[in-house]
């Protein structure tokens, strides 16, 4: 008889789901607690570790939201003799007489006593006064004092990643320094006896090491800073060193050395120096990675050696670590829902992560297509990749026209905005 493939069950009763792996991953790591006070220009990405509040109203004074002229609505009935003029940076005259009006630019000071502004496309123009042809309303065009925040306001709480957007904040309320949680220390380092670093040259049987590129670059961020430890051995002893020589970092992360093969002694070294907390999790790529505590107090995280799995648990795994750890606990955003083109195919057993590519099609709706190949040292397709389809444990596959669960590569990244 043949076996098909839904008969084929890849499911470990020992191996737990993901959200089990990732409690008992939080409920073991240590958060960082020191903080440092520095300067807004070197704090894209920090994590913030107070609030911090505004001491001043922005606007902080009645500007102009439209080149214009400000005026009294209660005049807007005819011509008005045009008085003055309060260009941004250059407040003209606070008072505004009867039957005049201020020419006015965007973001200038409005004068106190007029009321609104109208867009100049709204008045007819004249020598030395305008016509106003629609009759504003009391406030149009003015920005209030405050409308953006009131002084006192909460600008940001505990745990924010300062990105553009907070750093401008800051900025347009006068805040130049900022205080933020320390960096993470991190080191990462890959396992194997047949790795070289690229630029050198093979022997047979020798392959490039495609991981410590890699994870340094998912992880690339300026809260942490990376400690490169190099390629270890597959030995107890060359694995306790690299651990040794990772004393000063909060995390330690290598790859390879985590399954059940003779050359596997990551586990073994870390039970040995600490604590295995987690091993095999219901999960395709990445069924091997390993967390645990190294010395009592480092986080130390071993990924499986095929780069593709490497890269998939730490999308999943390491970075809401690091995220955790640092006091910035948002969760994932959730999966898009899309159309799929073709058929995946799938074990029943464990939840599946297969490579794919999001697009539009000509009718601007967005579907999902498979990379092909999914074996986990295919780089080349992580490389076309710009999503991830999630399966769930018991499918067995998808045909084309289904809706699947979709995480583009973006729902992974720090925040632009
Ligand atoms: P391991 O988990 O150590 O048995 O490795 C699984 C597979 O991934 C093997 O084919 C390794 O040669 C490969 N591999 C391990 N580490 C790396 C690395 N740093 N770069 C590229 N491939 C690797
Ligand atoms: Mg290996």
């Amino acid at each position: 008889m043949k076996l098909q493939s839904r008969d084929i069950c890849d499911a470990d009763p020992t191996a737990l789901t993901i959200g089990q792996a990732l409690e008992r991953i939080k409920s073991t790591l240590p958060r960082v607690r020191d903080s440092e006070t520095i300067g807004c220009d070197e704090a894209l990405g920090r994590i913030s570790s107070c609030e911090v509040y505004s001491s001043m109203s922005v606007p902080s004074f009645r500007a102009s939201a439209m080149d214009g002229y400000a005026v009294r609505v209660a005049d807007c009935d005819g011509s008005l003799k045009v008085a003055g003029k309060s260009m941004a940076g250059h407040p003209g005259i606070d008072r505004l007489e009867k039957r005049t009006c201020q020419r006015i630019m965007t973001g200038a000071r409005v004068p106190d006593d007029a009321d609104a502004v109208i867009q100049q496309e709204n008045v007819e123009p004249g020598e030395d006064s305008i016509t106003v042809r629609v009759r504003p309303v009391v406030g149009l065009n003015i920005r209030e004092p405050g409308s953006d925040s009131r002084d006192g306001a909460l600008l940001i709480g505990f745990g924010c990643r300062l990105g553009p957007a907070e750093l401008a904040l800051l900025a347009a309320h006068g805040i130049d320094r900022v205080s933020v949680y320390r960096r993470l220390t991190i080191a990462v380092f890959s396992t194997g006896d047949e790795l070289r670093n690229a630029g050198s040259r093979l022997e047979t049987g020798q392959i490039y090491d495609a991981n410590r590129p890699l994870l340094q670059a998912i992880l690339d961020n300026n809260a942490i800073s990376m400690i490169d430890l190099g390629i270890s051995k597959d030995s107890t002893i060359e694995l306790r060193k690299r651990l040794d020589a990772a004393h000063d970092a909060d995390m330690i992360i290598s790859s390879g050395g985590v399954s059940v093969g003779d050359a596997d002694h990551v586990r073994q070294v870390l039970e040995r120096i600490g604590k295995v907390s987690v091993w095999k999790i219901a999960v395709k790529p990445g069924r091997p990675l390993t967390f645990g505590l190294s010395h009592s107090r480092q986080a130390y995280f071993g990924l499986p050696g095929n780069p593709v799995s490497a890269a998939i648990t730490s999308l999943f795994f390491v970075k809401p670590a690091i995220r955790y750890m640092l006091g910035s606990d948002s969760p994932l955003f959730p999966p898009l829902q899309v159309r799929l083109v073709d058929t995946l195919n799938k074990h029943p057993g464990r939840i599946e992560y297969q490579r794919a590519i999001l697009q539009c099609n000509q009718d601007a709706q967005w579907q999902v297509s498979t990379t092909g190949l999914q074996d986990s040292h295919v780089l080349t397709s992580l490389h076309r990749a710009n999503c991830l389809i999630e399966l769930d444990t018991n499918s067995t596959g998808a045909n084309p026209g289904d809706i699947v669960r979709v995480y583009p590569f973006t729902h992974f990244s720090d925040p632009l905005i």
